[in-house]
């Protein structure tokens, strides 16, 4: 079953169905979160850089216009061409625009959420444009026609062997194959074909700095820099809160970014750029998409600061049990499920429930984004609002009438330790999905009240 089309407690319903897999999953992610600590721990001074690192984005929150303008002013000065697009269909737009005026119906793209948010590689297809994308991961699951799971790990809901059948199906190697080295290295021919004969090359933004106009674009891969080198166009597509200060500021994020995603102490490329080489044209796409929207929500704003190192899916028990496709939204886990509801309230009024409020998510942050707050609070927005199920109102409603009267609360209670005592069929069925996976527990033989009056007396 596609889990896309499922809610989130849905979906993980489906993806639970293969236990081995499930943790598997868990197990990988919990042993990339594990060597994120160490990496923190190497550093004495990671706190003050968390610190430093939450202060500098506060200062972005607060200036963003004055600094996108300085930017734009910078950018333009040293050639590279600057585009504004207020939403996801303006930014498919511009891309198809630039990719027709180049002359070429192939383009190759590095990693970017951006552009899944924005849906580009279908609006793209649609429009008869072949889009290949280059980082291995992401070409993995383009090939299987499925979205990335994860930020920064696309494939990680896939194993060997997964990987095997899809190379087998696409690029021709050997039927049953699973040698990582094998598979990696048929990717690396078939996209070194790509890379040598596409004109055009959309690369993300890590950081674009406002006091030099130029971005700097992290994978481990090299797979943007060979794109955005051999290509006579290169189009750069960022979220506009991707905005930093100053190049100072790299030396606080760079050390964070890595670290906080995979326990690096440095991303293997970190690849500035700062004009067009000769004859090249360098165009950057800066998005809103719903972020102002965002800076102007005072309980969310914060999550503006996300550098998507995708440290809080990886520490998160709920993202690592149920699987980044049970998210249904292009960026998964803890953090996306902050995002999504600003895009779509109702679409997404499922997401922020998706979690255990553990505080986790927030403790591994590295720009200090109170995530489990913001994730509570969404939950009240979406209930006042009313895009929480109906059935949980209801129960909701019910369960203040009966809190309010001390009357109303001892009958309740009676009634309740009957039904568990007498008629547990009545909570433990399969219509109530809160007994599913957990145990009954055994009903008081009285309530505390009554033992109280009673030992009281005595
Ligand atoms: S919210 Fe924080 S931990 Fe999560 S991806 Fe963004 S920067 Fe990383």
């Amino acid at each position: 079953m596609n889990q896309l089309n499922l809610d989130h407690a849905s979906a993980a319903v489906e993806f639970n169905k293969d236990e081995p897999r499930v943790d598997w999953h868990d197990e990988t992610l919990w042993f990339v979160r594990t060597k994120r600590d160490r990496a923190a721990a190497q550093l004495p001074e990671w706190e003050q850089l968390r610190e430093a690192a939450s202060q500098i984005k506060n200062h972005v929150l607060s200036n963003m216009h004055d600094l996108l303008a300085q930017f734009e002013e910078n950018a333009k000065q040293n050639g590279i061409t600057v585009h504004w697009a207020e939403n996801a269909d303006e930014h498919n737009a511009i891309i198809h625009k630039l990719i027709q005026d180049a002359g070429v119906t192939r383009m190759v793209k590095s990693k970017s959420m951006l552009t899944e948010e924005c849906h580009l590689n279908d609006y793209l297809t649609r429009h008869g444009i072949e889009v290949i994308d280059s980082d291995l991961g992401e070409r993995i699951v383009q090939m299987r026609k499925e979205p990335p799971s994860h930020i920064v790990l696309p494939a990680i809901h896939l194993k060997k062997s997964d990987v095997g059948e899809t190379f087998h199906e696409h690029l021709g190697t050997e039927k049953g194959a699973t040698d990582p080295q094998y598979l990696t290295e048929a990717a690396r021919q078939h996209l070194r074909d790509t890379f040598l004969t596409r004109k055009v090359a959309l690369t993300g933004v890590n950081f674009a700095i406002a006091e030099t106009g130029g971005f700097v674009v992290c994978t481990n891969e090299g797979n943007a820099d060979m794109g955005a080198h051999l290509a006579d166009v290169h189009i750069a597509a960022m979220g506009f809160e991707k905005i930093i200060p100053r190049a100072e500021h790299l030396g606080v994020f760079l050390r964070l970014l890595a670290r906080s995603a995979t326990g690096q102490p440095i991303t293997t490329f970190s690849s500035h750029f700062h004009r067009p080489r000769p004859g090249q044209q360098m165009h950057i796409v800066i998005v809103d998409n719903g972020r102002s929207r965002q800076l102007g929500r005072p309980d969310f704003r914060n999550s503006l600061k996300c550098i998507r190192c995708a440290a809080c899916l990886n520490t998160c028990p709920v993202y690592r049990r149920s699987g980044g496709h049970s998210y249904h939204s292009a960026i998964a886990g803890p953090i996306g499920s902050i995002l999504a509801p600003n895009l779509d309230m109702k679409l997404n009024a499922d997401l922020p429930f998706a979690s255990t409020l553990c505080g986790s998510c927030s403790n591994v942050c590295p720009v200090k984004i109170d995530i489990h707050d913001q994730l509570y609070k969404w939950r009240q927005v979406l209930m006042k609002e009313g895009y929480g199920p109906g059935s949980k109102t209801a129960a909701m409603k019910a369960m203040a009438t009966v809190l309010e009267s001390p009357s109303l609360y001892r009958v309740a209670g009676k009634i309740g330790r009957g039904v568990l005592r007498f008629t547990p069929v009545l909570a433990e069925n399969r219509f109530n999905p809160w007994y599913n996976q957990r145990e009954m527990p055994e009903p008081p033989a009285e309530s505390f009240r009554d033992w109280y009056i009673n030992n009281k007396k005595v």
